[in-house]
């Protein structure tokens, strides 16, 4: 959407006249991204940037998602002792809102993690009856066959007790250390690892792609992020 005046996306919400904006902005009781709004004929994207009056987010970015493009290194969790978490990768004003990752990748598992501040939202996403599929590019030690594939769609048993629903493995290249892409609908602790693990191809090196419709932005740096669309994230409902 194009960039409109502050004053007029906030008037047009209906909460206070287009004075009252004025002067809220001359208070500097307004942010855009977080940073206080110096005139009321800044330009802001209504449909991207995250407006505050006094603190309180308006529009429909009164929640946050936001793309990651995770590098290894970092714990997919809000706060850890030892190490960095993924919230060390995002700027003061977003780590202030309350995100946290919606579900988890391996410290050394690189790729696409969204985080919000949605709780509902995201409660669902990870909820086994909504089905979202997550696929993986891996690179495995060893030569991947169509037994393993149909291992992968049949459901493997672990002999740790782990039994997996059926998933997709589909080999990309296969030689001493092969390449695939695997798709799950479920996300056990360690899962994909332990599935290659148990067909003696141990993972070397894995990368989440894709969320249900939403894949990776290609143009994210590993350790950039973006906030979602509004289509995006009305996707992910
Ligand atoms: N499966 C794994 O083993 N690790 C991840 O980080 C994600 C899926």
């Amino acid at each position: 959407m194009a960039a409109q005046r502050l004053d007029k996306i906030i008037a047009s919400m209906g909460r206070w006249s287009r004075r009252e904006v004025k002067d809220l902005i001359r208070q500097g009781r307004v942010t855009v991204d977080g940073v206080p709004a110096r005139s009321a004929e800044e330009k802001a994207d209504p449909e991207q940037a995250v407006i505050a009056v006094n603190g309180e987010l308006l529009n429909w970015r009164r929640y946050t998602w936001v793309m990651l493009n995770k590098p290894a290194g970092y714990l997919s969790a809000t706060e850890d002792g030892r190490g960095a978490t993924v919230l060390d990768l995002l700027p003061q004003d977003l780590q202030r809102q309350g995100l946290f990752p919606v579900g988890r990748l391996d410290k050394d598992t690189e790729g696409l993690l969204l985080l919000t501040n949605e709780g509902g939202l995201a409660h669902e996403l990870l909820s086994p009856k909504k089905h979202v599929d997550k696929e993986y590019y891996v690179r495995v030690a060893g030569r991947l066959t169509e037994a393993d594939s149909a291992a992968f769609a049949a459901g493997l048993h672990l002999d740790d007790g782990l039994v997996c629903q059926p998933a997709e493995l589909r080999i990309l290249t296969s030689g001493e250390e092969s390449e695939a892409r695997v798709i799950l609908r479920e996300g056990k602790f360690h899962q994909i690892k332990r599935m290659l693990a148990y067909l003696g191809k141990p993972v070397l090196y894995l990368e989440r792609v894709r969320m249900g419709n939403l894949l990776l932005d290609p143009v994210l740096e590993r350790g950039a992020y973006r906030l979602l669309t509004k289509e995006e994230w009305q996707a992910l409902a």
